[in-house]
């Protein structure tokens, strides 16, 4: 799904490496946090997964490609196989739950036709099926982060990235958050969450990469007993 292979990253010729020598590779269906203090080099990170910024050295396969040999033109389509979560989710204020949703396949160019159904479907699956009509700021907190889980769902991504998803929630909305994605990887969905949230973490049992100063510095596989307690 995702595959580093000795990636480094220098934003400037001749200044401090961004990333030096990342490797690791994450699964199909596996659930991934990516721990980092503030300049670790999490956002370099994901800037090189979403195509972003190419590394200075090194190769960065996502969902089977190469990145750097990606032409231009087919970078939107490995895009469209991402769904994206944003710190501050990044809901559209005149639109509807419904719209917003929808508005996620609309730029896509799915056909209308297909749309109703589907957003329908994943509205269901967030429990928001009774919001549809609301406008996102007449929703609580936990209500706002189901829609922007629901609409990086909604074109059947393969891989979901959430860019630190608990940034401006208090601790409990930020749980819920992480059991909502915990739920989306048990679909088989590839679920990378970037944070520097240490202790939330560590209340889960799954596989932590951390980065500091440009470097992995431990990669701790997933705890699947006491993930199922
Ligand atoms: P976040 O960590 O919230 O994703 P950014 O990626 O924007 O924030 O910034 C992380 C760090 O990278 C900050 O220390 C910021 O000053 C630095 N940074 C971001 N963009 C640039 C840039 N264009 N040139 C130099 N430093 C940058
Ligand atoms: P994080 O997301 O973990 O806060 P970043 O990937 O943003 O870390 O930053 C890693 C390092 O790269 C930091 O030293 C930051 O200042 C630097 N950096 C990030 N973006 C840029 C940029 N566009 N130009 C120059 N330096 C950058």
């Amino acid at each position: 799904m995702i595959d580093f292979e000795h990636v480094s990253k220098e934003y400037k010729k001749g200044g401090r490496l961004a990333l030096e020598d990342i490797n690791f590779h994450v699964d199909e269906g596996e659930f991934v946090f990516l721990l980092g203090h503030s300049g670790a080099g999490k956002s370099t990170l994901l800037k090189l997964i979403l195509r972003e910024t190419l590394p200075t050295s090194g190769k960065v396969t996502v969902l089977g490609k190469d990145v750097a040999k990606l032409r231009r033109h087919k970078i939107p389509y490995l895009r469209r196989q991402m769904g994206i979560i944003f710190q501050d989710f990044r809901l559209i204020p005149s639109m509807t739950v419904y719209e917003n949703v929808a508005f996620a396949m609309h730029v896509l160019n799915v056909p209308r036709k297909e749309i109703r159904p589907r957003v329908e479907y994943i509205l269901e699956l967030v429990h928001l099926e009774d919001k549809a009509k609301c406008y996102p700021d007449t929703l609580s907190g936990g209500e706002q982060q189901r829609v922007a889980v629901a609409r990086a769902l909604v074109h059947n991504p393969k891989l979901v990235i959430a860019d630190e998803p608990t940034g401006n929630i208090d601790p409990e909305l930020s749980l819920e958050m992480m059991q909502l994605l915990e739920r989306v990887s048990k679909m088989g969905i590839t679920v990378l969450v970037v944070t520097h949230e240490h202790e939330l973490v560590h209340r889960f049992h799954q596989r932590v990469v951390t980065l500091s100063h440009g470097r992995i510095v431990s990669d701790v596989p997933a705890d699947p007993v006491a993930a199922a307690e």
